[in-house]
């Protein structure tokens, strides 16, 4: 008998294929669809039953080369060859698999397809598409559950049959059990093997009933959490109903067909509801090379080993930076790289202030000044705290945990320690403790202790740590996790200092890049820095304005009205273009257009297009022939950014490029100091010798500068210490400098 059947195809084989329902599930619906019958010649073990009787007790893998020989005896058979095709293994131990037609139990989750796919609707999935995407087509295609296994470890399926009528009865609970049965175990113990020993008595006809002998599958157990968890219906009524939906769940995106569905089926078929309000699907961890993990490749860093060496926030750290439904790429460089470039940085912040605040004698109980009262500067901190405050929540109101690492790490590093402690940092130095020193104490205390409660959840030991140190006797909650969540406070953003403040640092930021466009390191002072912005801007510059020249290396930063003297146009040919057009006379066309650059390209600008007389013919071109582009003045390096438009001059002077020189030793003796690891305020005795004559010369006139800036009693020139200690290199030649501890 041949039926027809959409699955086959010409392409393999010759169209026709044999039909096999006890093996393989379109054969099996194909073969129930045109009312053929069912038969399993293949027992349990694998081996062919009496219903084949030439080979009846082999085991079918076994048989094969009988089949064929039998065929062959008979005449039966066309030809023999190797076929190569894909077949199920087991993905434990590698043998080959039988697909099986077993006997199973379902839930038939397809009657209720539509409540089902309804109920998914309000879930807020992160991200997003997961609704209708991946989970959505998994409940559109959705199968009803094979709730069975035929294995002896599990939750037993609690359904016992009449041995003698077929009767049904479904035990639901531990004293249903021990009412209806009339035979029980010794023990109360509702695993294999014991809950086996439950007999019932049928009520139909009197017979025994015996449970059936499979177990649940271990899907149904996970998404029976909701209510298992309160041992809900059986008790905690209340508990169960106060908590169901449950607000949140996580887990791997691989869920989608796991935990994700049998949870919300669960919730769909019994309660009517969905299981959960929302749920962050995390993407998978891969290896630093973007590999999957794998026990027996070992292809990855130990998380122990990197907890050890970096602690658990560090590796924490790394992974909250992702987003977190993206695949993760987890190693050591990224743990190692949170540590450096987070932690350490919050750590020296903390450290600075407790190091000040104890030689002071700083009490926030008696110390504190009133926010209204403080400067410029720390009403500029204090308003982006209350912004960091207010963008942290926002972010992890969404599970966007890599946006609220971000802005941390960018408040910490960029608002707090490159630019608060670095511009306060005399504050805290100075001798007299005025207001204006209780008001940077107060500013760095608050902002530090509230740091600790926002980093709290994405870093609980660093931020109970940084609690636990900034404590200061103050009557606090014991612990930081003790703490409410620090709340947006739009009072405590000071509108005008903190535009004032960011002005000047985006000022700041547009004359470094202009520098850094043009080539000049930061320690060469350079003459000026032409400015264009707007008015309000440049008010910020101007009542900051030994604040943006030391910022940015610069004698003098000027004001420009307008941009045009600064800018000028380039013409850049396109040769291809050109050539095609005007063949022979391209180079005319081309020398032509450079003597009168700045016209055609203002023209091409403006209008689109300029004229070219070529051969008495006026010849008009486009952007098609050349690109306009706008370079600054000779000698000016230019960059712009949002509307700030910055020309540096690059001249230098020999009195500059001198400066710059002892800017360079400085920073020598410095780093000198950092490798003794001195205390900063260690003073020291310089002894020193210059190969280049020059430096000797500039750090002789600027003895004064060096002496302050290095903290040294003495600037000694000493041609011995050529014998005494390497030398370091200074733009091209050698420098010799010992740096001795002044006997206190
Ligand atoms: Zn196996
Ligand atoms: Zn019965």
């Amino acid at each position: 008998m041949v039926v027809g059947y959409e699955g086959v195809s010409l392409e393999e084989g010759t169209g026709v294929v044999h039909m096999a329902p006890a093996f393989g599930e379109e054969d099996y619906e194909v073969c129930k669809a045109n009312s053929l019958a069912f038969f399993q010649p293949v027992d349990s073990n694998g081996k062919f039953t009496s219903e084949v009787s030439e080979f009846k007790g082999l085991f079918v893998k076994d048989a094969d080369p009988l089949i064929i020989r039998y065929l062959k005896e008979r005449n039966l058979l066309v030809k023999s060859e190797r076929y190569k095709h894909n077949y199920p293994f087991c993905w434990r131990c590698g043998s080959p698999l039988l697909y099986y037609a077993w006997p199973t139990w379902f839930v038939k989750t397809t009657a209720r397809k539509e409540k089902i796919i309804e109920l998914n609707s309000s879930i807020a999935w992160f991200p997003e598409h997961i609704r209708e995407g991946r989970f959505g087509d998994f409940l559109r295609e959705m199968v009803d559950w094979a709730l069975s296994r035929n294995r002896y470890w599990g939750t037993p399926l609690p359904v016992w049959v009449c041995s003698n009528c077929g009767e049904i009865e479904v035990i639901g609970s531990v004293q249903e059990l021990l009412q209806k049965s009339v035979k029980k175990p010794e023990r109360l113990e509702l695993h294999r093997p014991y809950v086996d020993e439950f007999v019932l008595r049928c009520n139909k006809c009197g017979g025994e009933m015996r449970r059936e002998p499979v177990v649940i599958d271990v899907w149904y157990d996970s998404g029976a959490a909701t209510f298992a968890r309160y041992h809900y219906p059986f008790e905690n009524r209340e508990q169960f109903e106060n908590n169901f939906p449950v607000d949140f769940i996580t887990e791997g995106v691989d869920q989608t067909r796991g935990w994700f569905y049998s949870l919300h089926v669960l919730g769909s078929l019994l309660f009517d509801q969905m299981a959960f309000k929302s749920c962050l699907v995390i993407g998978l961890v891969l290896n630093e090379q973007g590999e999957k993990m794998s026990k027996s490749k070992k292809n990855y860093d130990d998380p122990w080993t990197l907890i050890e060496k970096y602690g658990a926030d560090a590796l924490r750290w790394q992974l909250l930076g992702t987003t977190p439904w993206d695949v993760v790429r987890f190693g050591e460089r990224g743990v190692a790289d949170a540590k450096r470039r987070f932690f350490g940085i919050l750590e020296n912040c903390v450290t600075f202030f407790l190091t000040y605040a104890e030689l002071d004698g700083f009490d926030p109980a008696l110390h504190t000044v009133e926010f209204e009262k403080t400067s410029t500067l720390d009403k500029w901190l204090l308003s982006k705290l209350q912004l960091l405050i207010k963008g942290v929540r926002q972010a992890l109101d969404v599970y966007e945990f890599n946006a609220a690492v971000e802005l941390i790490e960018k408040f910490v590093v960029d608002d707090l320690s490159q630019w608060y402690i670095r511009r306060s940092r005399r504050r805290f130095w100075k001798e007299e403790k005025d207001l204006d020193k209780w008001a940077a104490y107060t500013t760095l205390y608050h902002t530090l202790l509230e740091l600790s409660k926002i980093i709290a959840p994405l870093a609980p030991f660093s931020a109970e740590v940084m609690y636990q140190e900034l404590a200061l006797k103050q009557k606090m909650p014991e612990s930081v996790h003790l703490n409410s969540y620090p709340q947006y406070n739009p009072e405590l953003v000071f509108e005008k200092e903190l535009e004032e403040i960011e002005d000047v640092r985006n000022v700041v930021e547009v004359i470094r890049a202009a520098r850094n466009e043009g080539g000049v390191k930061t320690r060469q002072p350079l003459l000026v820095a032409k400015v264009y912005c707007q008015d309000r801007v440049w008010k910020s510059v101007e009542k900051n304005y030994e604040v943006v020249v030391d910022e940015v290396n610069v004698k003098k930063v000027e004001r420009l009205p307008n941009l045009s003297e600064y800018r000028v146009y380039d013409l850049i040919p396109n040769k291809a273009a050109i050539g095609k057009r005007f063949k022979v006379k391209s180079v005319v066309l081309i020398e032509k257009a450079n003597q009168e650059k700045q016209r055609i390209a203002q023209e091409i600008a403006e209008k689109g297009y300029a004229l070219v007389e070529l051969d008495g013919e006026k010849e008009r071109v486009t952007e098609e022939e050349f690109r306009v582009v706008l370079k600054p003045k000779e000698g000016f390096a230019h960059a712009e950014r949002s509307g700030i438009h910055v020309f540096l001059d690059l001249r230098t002077t020999p009195e500059l490029e001198e400066e710059g020189l002892v800017r360079d030793f400085v920073r020598r003796v410095q780093i000198g100091r950092k490798e003794l690891n001195l205390e900063f305020d260690q003073k020291i005795k310089l002894r020193v010798w210059f190969e280049d004559e020059r430096l000797s010369k500039a750090v002789l006139k600027h003895e004064e500068y060096v002496k302050s800036e290095t903290l040294a009693s003495e600037v000694a020139f000493d041609p011995s210490v050529v014998q005494q200690v390497e030398p370091v290199d200074l733009d091209g030649s050698k420098v010799w400098i010992k740096i001795e501890i002044n006997p206190l």
